[in-house]
């Protein structure tokens, strides 16, 4: 029988198992699988951790969630076509949840799909080869739980490891010699660190510009924002700054490219993420960076050189959820025989012309569009149910807007469910208002 191994049990990973749970489900005789987790439970990046740094196991932490992230981008986005909101939650509910809530939402759909069965959770794969004579990949996985090493053999493997977790880090003069705190996002943890702060952010992407909202909201006396390519162009508070890029750094004092200088007493580099598969031997290891087509991948997910070889996720994000399902099907119906794929050199003939119109985009709202059309194009090729594309790239148009007309109360906003049609809530309070992140908080209807 056909061995599936998945290596990563957040919404790519748990997306795949959906999507074989879903054909069997219809009558299909699916393949054996097995999904390696590094953490204790399923969910990826959406299980907070407050650790930083190497866990209990010696692993490097995955997580680079902070408490208080709420959703950067509406619900209603990112909304599973096989899973509404309501369906979990039992009614509508507002359009920017924090991350418990999402979490939960995640979790609910594969708990109810029955695929827990599947998941070897506390176990971290280590190595994965291919063997040109057997047609296998070998993967080696640690058992953290036992510190045992063990040996599986897959005819498949699915690398859903996510892309946002090994910082990106570039080096500025005199950081070694700045007297406060310098820490990346990834081990950005809690807001409520840097209250009365002068803080620096540097990097003016989505990290970088939630970071500095989430501060300025628990209480940072100031936030400094560095750019390298353009400012944010949001309408900020007066204590907010824009800046050209960080130059260099003294003990106390930041000095920018424009010789514009600023004391702070902290600075947080979001300078974005790694594409990084140290356990991927060399063959079979994807190099790239985060970009909205991603070379060497057919339809985005399959390996060109050794097609039984699938990532999932591997884009920048505009489409998340709803992305992984369309890649995730897809990929299953590769691995069950039900898609064909073409010769190597159709395939690179296909993401060639993907990769020239990646090439075109200059615009978030060129890129929105690219990624519907992309989620739309996979789609069409598989069971899973359709949903309104169009509809997710207007409200994401939408939301742009939001932002642009205040960064601090986008969330205050609500859209309708391109799944159920029902007009969403507006949210009890107001972002800027809302401290407390849980789960009870926000579905509480006062
Ligand atoms: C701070 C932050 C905020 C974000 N906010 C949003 C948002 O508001 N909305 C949105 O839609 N998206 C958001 N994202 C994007 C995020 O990438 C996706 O939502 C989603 O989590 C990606 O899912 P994934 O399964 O591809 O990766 P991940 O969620 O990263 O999951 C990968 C899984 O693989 C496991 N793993 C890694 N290596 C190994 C190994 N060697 N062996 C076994 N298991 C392994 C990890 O433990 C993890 O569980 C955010 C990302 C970050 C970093």
């Amino acid at each position: 029988m056909t061995r599936v191994a998945i290596i990563g049990a957040g919404p790519s990973g748990t997306a795949q198992l959906r999507a074989f749970a879903s054909a069997s489900e219809n009558g299909a005789e699916i393949p054996e699988i097995v999904c390696y987790e590094k953490q204790a439970d399923w969910g990826g990046l959406w299980n907070y951790t407050q650790y930083t740094g190497i866990d209990q196991h010696g692993e490097p932490v995955h997580g680079s969630m902070y408490r208080d992230l709420w959703s950067n981008g509406p619900k209603e986005c990112l909304e599973f076509a096989d899973y509404t909101f309501e369906e979990h939650f039992g009614r509508p509910i507002a359009s920017y949840p924090p991350r418990e809530v999402l979490a939960d939402y995640i979790k609910g759909r594969v708990k109810k799909a029955g695929v827990r069965k599947y998941c070897r959770f506390n176990h971290s794969v280590h190595h994965v080869s291919y063997c040109d004579q057997t047609e296998k990949f070998m993967i080696q996985v640690k058992n953290l739980r036992d510190n045992q090493f063990i040996t599986d053999e897959a005819d498949y493997v699915v690398v859903a490891t996510g892309h946002f977790s090994t910082p990106n880090l570039p080096h500025f003069k005199g950081l070694e010699t700045f007297n406060g705190r310098v820490l990346h996002a990834h081990d950005f943890r809690d807001a409520r660190e840097f209250i009365d702060q002068d803080l620096l952010i540097v990097g003016a992407s989505y990290s970088g510009e939630d970071i500095a909202s989430v501060c300025y909201k628990f209480g940072s006396k100031s936030v400094t924002i560095s750019h390298r390519t353009e400012p944010t162009g949001f309408n900020w508070p007066d204590n907010f700054q824009e800046v050209p890029l960080l130059a260099h750094v003294d003990e106390k004092t930041a000095y920018f490219k424009d010789g514009s200088s600023k004391q702070v007493d902290a600075i947080i580099l979001c300078t974005g993420y790694l594409h990084h598969f140290p356990f991927m031997e060399n063959s079979l290891c994807l190099r790239t960076d985060n970009r909205m087509w991603t070379p060497g991948l057919y339809q985005g997910v399959i390996w060109q050189d050794n097609p039984k070889l699938i990532y999932l996720g591997m884009q920048d994000q505009f489409y998340t959820f709803n992305m992984f399902d369309a890649q995730a099907w897809y990929a299953r119906d590769v691995i069950m025989g039900r898609i064909e794929l073409p010769a190597k050199a159709d395939m690179q003939k296909h993401s060639d012309a993907w990769e020239a119109r990646e090439q075109t985009l200059v615009s978030n709202e060129d890129m929105i569009w690219f990624q519907g059309d992309y989620t739309q194009a996979l789609i069409d090729l598989t069971d899973y149910p359709c949903f309104d594309v169009e509809g997710v790239n207007k409200t994401f148009m939408e939301w742009e807007h939001h932002k642009h007309k205040d960064i601090l109360k986008f969330r205050d906003n609500s859209y309708r469910s391109l799944i159920t049609g029902n007009m969403q809530p507006v949210h009890h309070t107001s972002w800027m208002q809302a401290m407390d992140d849980s789960m009870q908080a926000y579905l509480n209807q006062p």
